[in-house]
């Protein structure tokens, strides 16, 4: 091992951090709970204590994670029947999760009715559900939202993820489908005690939440609801944990979204529910590999290092990386392509233009990686990344020593 470039390594890193295994991710636990506190104390701000915030599994199960949003008052958002498991064996309660989501089962959805998770019905077969196995839910008050599917493309042009098609989920209000899960529901009795809006969009503008806090009281007013609503679940879909020029702050998301339902909802009566996925858990993490190999093919320098893009954008989405390399290299290099391990060619994790060079053993780091990633590590080629958390300045490791059985020999 080069001496010099461990000096260097350490001199921009703690000691613990040189000592890395890689590829690997580093949980900070302190940008974890400051992501959290940022988003709770800003809605407190604006609406009192009746915020409720609900964590994301799908965006990254790791238990730790889990443990330590459950420890500071989160409730789980989970969004299949094995998600609503998990959640339980984690340690929530079942009164402490938020069941969403297309595809409950009946078994899990009736369930979930009957020991007071917040249930959001997301499509007319779940009404359905609820009208067969109506002599089974044994909750006289259960805690029952609809998600709401509305043209916010139309409203929010070019900002909606799903675009002209519109969103597939939720119960669509201008074709009649939400009023329709009204009626159905009215009929049995059951009272709406919930709105649900979740919105996935490219721009997570501030305009985007006020048209869905709009849409929220819109609905309520319109069909009678204001009166029963116990929560507004404005879902996920924030920016957050990073600031960035023209991105709004947590502060102004709260702002909007609590002006705009205070118009028809009293704080001290009806809580909002936020499900911040990204916001919570992007920057919380960050992503080392090591320079394994070099060579050079035109006029490009290529860099293979031990980790891949799978590990920090599974879907190769086309976006700028936020990274920090440690060079050992004195000279400015023009182009330097760091790669990943595997045999796609498309595995190209940054494009360097004129960093310092990188030499075999050398260290990159790559920031935001906390959300939509670790959830999709598989064995394709390697085994998954190792895991540290970062805990009081010390590095801990939490999955590594196994790694091998994941190939589930
Ligand atoms: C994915 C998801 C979230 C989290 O979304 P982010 O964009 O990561 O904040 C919240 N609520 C629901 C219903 C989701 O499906």
């Amino acid at each position: 091992m080069d001496n010099r470039k461990k000096i260097y390594f350490m001199k921009k890193k703690s000691e613990e951090c040189y000592k890395l295994c890689t590829p690997c991710y580093l949980i900070d636990k302190d940008q974890f709970l400051s992501n959290l506190f940022i988003i709770r104390n800003n809605f407190q701000k604006e609406w009192g204590k009746n915020v409720l915030l609900g964590y994301s599994i799908k965006t990254n199960h790791q238990s730790i994670l889990m443990q330590l949003a459950r420890r500071e008052g989160m409730v789980a958002e989970a969004v299949s029947d094995d998600e609503y498991d998990y959640a339980i064996k984690l340690g929530y309660d079942k009164k402490q999760i938020i069941f969403n989501g297309p595809q409950k089962s009946s078994q899990y959805l009736i369930h979930a009715l009957n020991n007071n998770s917040i249930v959001n019905i997301d499509n007319l077969e779940e009404i359905n559900i609820i009208e067969q196995h109506y002599n089974e839910i044994t909750q006289l008050h259960p805690r029952i939202g609809l998600r709401v599917n509305f043209d916010l493309e139309s409203i929010c042009e070019g900002e909606t993820t799903a675009g002209l098609l519109g969103s597939r989920f939720g119960l669509n209000v201008e074709n009649g489908e939400f009023e329709t899960a009204i009626n159905k529901l009215l009929d049995l009795r059951m009272k709406i005690k919930g709105i649900h809006l979740h919105y996935s969009t490219k721009t997570r503008s501030l305009k985007v939440f006020e048209k869905l806090a709009e849409k929220a009281c819109d609905v309520s007013r319109k069909f009678n609801l204001i009166s029963d609503i116990q929560y507004i679940d404005i879902g996920g879909g924030f920016w957050g944990g990073r600031v960035l020029e023209g991105k709004p702050l947590m502060e102004e998301y709260s702002k909007i979204i609590s002006e705009v339902l205070k118009r028809y909802f009293d704080p001290k009566n009806v809580m909002i529910i936020l499900e911040p996925g990204a916001a919570l858990l992007a920057t919380a993490i960050s992503y080392y590999s090591k320079i394994k190999n070099i060579r050079k093919v035109k006029d490009v320098i290529y860099l293979t290092s031990d980790g891949s893009l799978l590990h920090i954008n599974p879907f190769f989405i086309q976006r700028e990386v936020d990274y920090k390399v440690y060079a050992s290299g004195e000279n400015r290099i023009l182009k330097q392509i760091i790669c990943g391990a595997t045999c796609l060619e498309k595995d190209r994790i940054v494009c360097l233009e004129n960093e310092r060079e990188l030499k075999i053993g050398d260290y990159i780091q790559i920031n935001h990686v906390g959300a939509y990633t670790m959830g999709f590590n598989n064995c394709f080629i390697n085994c998954p990344p190792y895991i540290y958390l970062k805990e009081n300045k010390e590095i801990v490791l939490i999955r590594g020593k196994n790694r091998h059985l994941l190939f589930d020999i």
